[in-house]
């Protein structure tokens, strides 16, 4: 099994210290991190972590020198794209509304510009995308980790498309006939011009019975956290699911490693 760790919403507010916190002991264990950055945060969005009151503009990675800095000297962090801007217009997520093209590769080439790397993921915010947000990943040459909607929830008329779908299908259905959520597919999807993972947020019930499954499976578990939510005691389930990782042989991934093989 191979396991991925997936941390959601670094942006300009963010500071190396907030990194370093939480993740300093698994970079010295060499346990590889991937970092769900927002490339253009706005203070009105959901994941401000300011203090103080800003002017209301994007803030660009690039601009936040000292985080940049931090992550270019520290060899366990993969870089990943969060959205574009991760606003929310109307209750309504940055990447369930129709995103352009142009959109989207503005992000990347930010991220690139900052820290001087091919992004080669995208990770929907909420994981939540539309098929005009698939159409506009696939456009900028990426590969996309979502929560557990992947080959159901959306829809390009594409032969791939379709036979994941008779897969995936029954597959959920099996589950859904217990009375039970189907855990994870733990297996990269590929939609042809692009491919998917799926994973797990920290706090879900049946994460640990997820990495059992991923371990059973030989697949790939991917877990989700968030470095400006952290606790303790959050942190601890992090531990224990590492530790139980390593009873079971996993190794641990750059995100981007899962779609090469
Ligand atoms: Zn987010």
């Amino acid at each position: 099994m191979k396991c991925i760790i997936r941390d959601d919403d670094l942006n300009y507010f963010s500071a190396p210290k907030d990194v370093e916190r939480w993740y300093g002991d698994l970079f010295k264990e060499g346990v590889p991190v991937g970092f769900s950055v927002i490339p253009f945060v706005k203070p009105s969005s959901d994941v401000y972590v300011g203090g103080e009151e800003f002017e209301e503009r994007e803030y660009a990675m690039h601009e936040n020198k000292a985080l940049v800095a931090y992550a270019q000297m520290q060899p366990w962090i993969e870089i990943l794209q969060h959205g574009t801007t991760h606003e929310t217009v109307d209750g309504v997520y940055e990447y369930a509304r129709t995103v352009s093209r142009e959109e989207t590769k503005r992000g990347r080439e930010e991220l690139e510009k900052a820290f001087g790397r091919k992004i080669a993921i995208f990770v929907p915010p909420h994981d939540w995308i539309n098929s005009s947000g698939i159409r506009a990943v696939e456009a900028a040459h990426m590969n996309i980790i979502r929560g557990r909607g992947a080959g159901l929830r959306n829809w390009l008329p594409r032969w791939r498309y379709l036979m994941i779908f008779c897969r995936m299908l029954p597959w959920r259905l099996s589950y859904a006939l217990r009375g039970k959520r189907a855990p994870a597919y733990p297996y990269v999807l590929d939609f042809g011009k692009h491919k998917e993972l799926c994973s797990y947020r920290l706090e879900d019930d049946d994460v640990f019975e997820g990495l059992a499954y991923a371990h059973r499976k030989n697949g790939v578990f991917v877990v989700v956290t968030h470095l400006h939510f952290y606790t303790e005691e959050k942190k601890e389930r992090l531990r224990s699911l590492i530790e139980k990782a390593r009873e079971y042989g996993a190794e641990f991934i750059f995100p981007s490693v899962a779609f090469h093989d």
